[in-house]
């Protein structure tokens, strides 16, 4: 459906931990009615005040097996170990009712969604620099020192994968960085192969 005038896509940040992606996903969903944002399945248990349902809907390793046999996951992967999965039912779902959808999965994920040919927008998201990085998990206060070391050093594993993705977002200022998606967003809008139905009206056809 084009009810917004062009076909509605996947849009996709990708970032270390700490880099942004939580923070910028929430100030896009509160400025475009048209995005809605893809609660992920994950067997890891539920961290502070996080909700089933709202952050994630949080399941046993067996229900997740099972969702993936019957071929429910349009991706998952296993990031720093527990299985983390989007759900193919509620992609098609929303994207039939002409939404855009606001993906925070990692580099794994974003590369299956890729290939699965579903549309889709992916964005690198980054601090300036991996110090700046490591002040933000800090202050952040939801990892030991011990998390901090690893989610840094997955941090350098995951940037040697930017060439894979469509943009890069420097988040040094927030206000900048969520107006450059924001662009990106609606200049991902005026591709003509997703404004088809347009140029047929104009043409009455
Ligand atoms: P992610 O979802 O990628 O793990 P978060 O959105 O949780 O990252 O951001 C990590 C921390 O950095 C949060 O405490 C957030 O408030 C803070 N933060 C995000 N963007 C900026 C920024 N541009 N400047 C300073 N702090 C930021
Ligand atoms: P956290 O457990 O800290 O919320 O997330 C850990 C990592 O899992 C983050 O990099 C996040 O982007 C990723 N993640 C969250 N949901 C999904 C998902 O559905 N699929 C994939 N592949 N990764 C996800």
């Amino acid at each position: 459906m084009e009810k917004y005038g062009s076909r509605s896509f996947l849009i996709i940040l990708i970032a270390p931990s700490g880099g942004g992606k939580s923070t910028i996903a929430k100030r896009i969903l509160e400025d475009f009615n048209r995005t809605t944002y893809s609660i992920s399945y994950t067997t890891r248990k539920p961290r502070g005040k996080e909700q089933h349902g709202v952050d994630y809907f949080f399941i046993s390793q067996q229900e997740f097996e099972e969702i993936a046999a019957q071929n429910g996951f349009l991706e998952s992967a296993l990031v720093h170990g527990y299985y983390y999965g989007t759900s193919r039912k509620f992609i098609e779902k929303k994207l039939a009712a002409g939404k855009h959808i606001v993906l925070d999965i990692d580099v794994q994920g974003a590369m299956q969604v890729m290939q699965s040919g579903v549309d889709c927008v992916t964005v690198f998201i980054l601090p300036p620099t991996i110090s700046e990085l490591e002040k933000r998990l800090r202050a952040r206060g939801t990892d030991s020192e011990q998390v901090i070391a690893l989610r840094l050093q997955n941090a350098r594993r995951e940037i040697a994968e930017v060439d894979n993705f469509d943009f890069l977002v420097i988040n040094d200022d927030l206000e900048q960085a969520v107006q450059d998606v924001e662009r990106i967003i609606k200049t991902e809008e005026m591709r003509i192969c997703r404004k088809k139905k347009i140029i047929e009206n104009f043409m009455e056809v």
